[in-house]
């Protein structure tokens, strides 16, 4: 509903507008009660608005999901979409998305290392005329190994993508309803969602924040999720690699020439010791080899994504959605 359209009973009060939240559940036992005690104590500051909290269960094994049940049974502004098994971070994002039904949709992680308070300083942005409000990172509190490889990869990811991603972005931010329906159109199964979301143009606002560390429980990311994630980044927005595969041909090629020139010209006037380019033979065909592999692994990783693409699967399946009627409580 828009603020437009006066409501029946209402008598030119314009209606509560609705805030969801979308917060990705994996194996978060330790983080979860916290947490949703800290998101309320935040929203309750801000009684203006409706709340809608839609947890994903992303499969997690640790009884996360008792714990969701007991918390949605005892607030009916939760919904738990109950995921068959996990699918992962973006995936899960996305469900939370496509179930949120709120004017605003607020994405942020559930081991606290988003703080709470900061989404009303999103939605302050939202009020303020932002479509979208995404927190930047000021300073983060991890290992000094995952701090280092996040801002050389931002870096980089800027250079090589055709689109303008926000540095020290995460997915920690507000979308406005127009924003999250154009969202749900976007049905990739190698997602990038920070980099979909820059490319759709619209208002981007930047609010600043303190990333903080995790209340409990350890990081889900393991340094395999992580390099996917940033392959999908980079695959998903840039051909680069492609071409960079095309540049690298010429030099080779340039080479090989030189090297070919070379062999002759020993062959034809030095023939008592021809014998000796053994060792350039060994360099260019290990190193031409090797730069074949490499071309091909580029190529495959883009086959293999259209192939995913093609096969056109569910993103992910729901085993439950739980809910509470707010009579049953009340
Ligand atoms: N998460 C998820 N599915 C996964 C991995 C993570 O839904 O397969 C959730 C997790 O519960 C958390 C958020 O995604 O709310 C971010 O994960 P994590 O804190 O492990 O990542 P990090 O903050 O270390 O990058
Ligand atoms: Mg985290």
């Amino acid at each position: 509903m828009t603020a437009t359209e006066v409501p029946a009973t209402g008598a030119g009060r314009a209606p509560k507008k609705t805030i969801s939240y979308a917060l990705p559940v994996y194996n978060e036992a330790g983080c979860l009660r916290l947490f949703h005690q800290r998101l309320v104590e935040a929203t309750d500051a801000r009684p203006e608005y409706d709340y809608e909290f839609v947890y994903v269960n992303d499969g997690s094994r640790d009884g996360s999901l008792e714990i969701l049940r007991e918390l949605a049974s005892a607030d009916p502004r939760i919904r738990i979409v109950d995921f068959a098994r996990n699918y992962g971070h973006q995936i899960a994002i996305t469900a939370g998305i496509d179930h949120a039904t709120g004017d605003a949709v607020i994405v942020m992680d559930t081991d606290l290392q988003d703080p709470p308070a900061v989404s009303m300083e999103l939605v302050d942005a939202w009020e303020r005329g932002a479509d979208v409000a995404y927190a930047q990172r000021r300073t983060r509190k991890d290992t000094p190994f995952k701090r280092f490889t996040a801002h050389a990869y931002y870096r980089l990811l800027r250079r090589l993508a055709e689109v303008d991603i926000p540095v020290d972005a995460g997915d920690f931010r507000l979308l406005d309803r127009k924003v999250a329906d154009e969202l749900s159109r976007y049905r990739e199964r190698n997602r990038f969602l920070r980099g979909i979301i820059a490319s759709m143009g619209f208002t981007q606002v930047a609010v600043p924040f303190d990333r903080d560390e995790r209340a409990a429980g350890e990081t889900n990311y393991s340094l395999g999720k992580m390099l996917r994630l940033a392959v999908d980044g980079v695959t998903g927005f840039s051909t680069a690699p492609l071409k960079a595969i095309t540049r690298l041909g010429f030099v080779t090629v340039a080479l090989s020439i030189l090297g070919i020139v070379y062999a002759l010209v020993l062959r034809i006037f030095f023939p008592e010791i021809s014998v000796s380019g053994w060792t350039l033979l060994m360099i260019s065909i290990l190193f031409l080899g090797g730069v074949q592999m490499l071309s091909l692994g580029v190529i495959g990783s883009y086959v293999g994504r259209i192939y995913q693409e093609v096969q056109n699967r569910p993103l992910y399946i729901v085993r439950e959605i739980v809910q509470h009627d707010a009579r049953e409580t009340a």
